[in-house]
């Protein structure tokens, strides 16, 4: 398994404040890894330096192999990236905007409008081929911008905040369209600031504040640095009302039998057991500090 992108000590600063510090991490081959911080956590400056749009004030990168400050042409033209606002023109139909995009990046000509067909009907697009960009839905531009950035079909696919400001609907049918491009082997890097979607999507997170990473791990792995013991839900019942009992221990059997013991004493019947497994949001909070709610916040996504 080859690593698809590897950086050390990847810095950006702007002036006194930086964006990026001494960011170290690797990328394997076919993985979703997800980027995963509050806002100005530097997760954009992060991709916009690995996609050659803004220049690294220290360390280095590798992106498919390639030097990142030598081989910033190669990369560009192997990769996908889909930015948080869509680069793509506003008075193009959908169809046009893969066919320019196409030639950008040097799709060869007979095969350009046959690419574009299929990611229209791919993106379920078809009948807004001959729509301007500016008149498609934003769930409609996000996809387009995402078909756009596979037309090259690229092995490496960068994401930045794919889903912010998408209904429920739209963000679904992206989620699922990344699981996919998974299933084909295409490695997808992609930056979050919902802890759900990182949970979901990635093989594995890192957790970024102010331009570090606090933790780096699969998603089990961010949820086992949590676990202490298992923690049981018992529902108990008087006949009259139902009570709910949660017990911390070390051994499952142990909590069970000891909830068994509490519903015997006072005459109750459990009515219901559930076992908690801790979430990523525990894990965040225990490894950076901060309130959930800093995730939460809504951003003023323009699309
Ligand atoms: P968000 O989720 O809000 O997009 P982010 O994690 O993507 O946040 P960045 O956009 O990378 O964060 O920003 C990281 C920090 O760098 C912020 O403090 C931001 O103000 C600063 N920054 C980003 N771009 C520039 C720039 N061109 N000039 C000066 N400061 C910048």
């Amino acid at each position: 398994m080859g690593e698809v992108i590897e950086t050390t000590n990847l810095t950006k600063r702007y002036g006194s404040l930086t964006a990026v510090d001494r960011l170290s991490l690797s990328v394997h081959s076919g993985e979703v890894f997800a980027l995963l911080g509050p806002n100005g956590a530097g997760k954009t400056t992060t991709i916009r330096m690995l996609t050659g749009l803004a220049r690294p004030t220290a360390g280095q990168a590798r992106v498919l192999g390639l030097d990142l400050r030598r081989d910033i042409v190669r990369i560009k033209k192997q990769v996908g990236v889909v930015p948080e606002r869509s680069n793509l023109y506003d008075e193009l139909s959908a169809w046009e905007n893969l066919i320019f995009v196409a030639q950008l990046y040097g799709v060869p000509r007979r095969e350009r409008a046959a690419r574009a067909d299929a990611l229209l009907h791919r993106f379920r697009l078809e009948d807004k081929r001959d729509v301007p960009f500016a008149r498609l839905s934003r769930g409609m531009r996000r996809a387009l911008t995402v078909a756009a950035a596979l037309i090259h079909r690229p092995r490496l696919l960068f994401l930045d905040e794919p889903t912010v400001g998408l209904d429920v609907v739209s963000a679904h049918g992206l989620r699922a369209l990344i699981g996919r491009l998974r299933e084909e082997g295409v490695t997808v890097f992609l930056t979050t600031h919902y802890l759900e979607e990182a949970g979901r999507l990635a093989d594995r997170v890192a957790l970024l504040v102010q331009g570090r990473i606090v933790a780096l791990d699969t998603v089990n792995g961010l949820k086992a640095r949590v676990r202490q013991g298992v923690m049981v839900e018992v529902r108990l019942s008087d006949g009259n009302g139902e009570e709910l009992l949660r017990l911390q221990g070390t051994e499952i059997e142990a909590v069970l039998q000891a909830a068994l013991a509490r519903a015997r004493a006072e005459g109750k019947q459990v009515v219901g057991v559930s076992t908690l497994q801790p979430t990523l949001e525990d894990a965040f909070i225990k490894l950076t500090g901060l309130s959930v709610e800093v995730m939460l916040a809504e951003k003023g996504g323009r699309w």
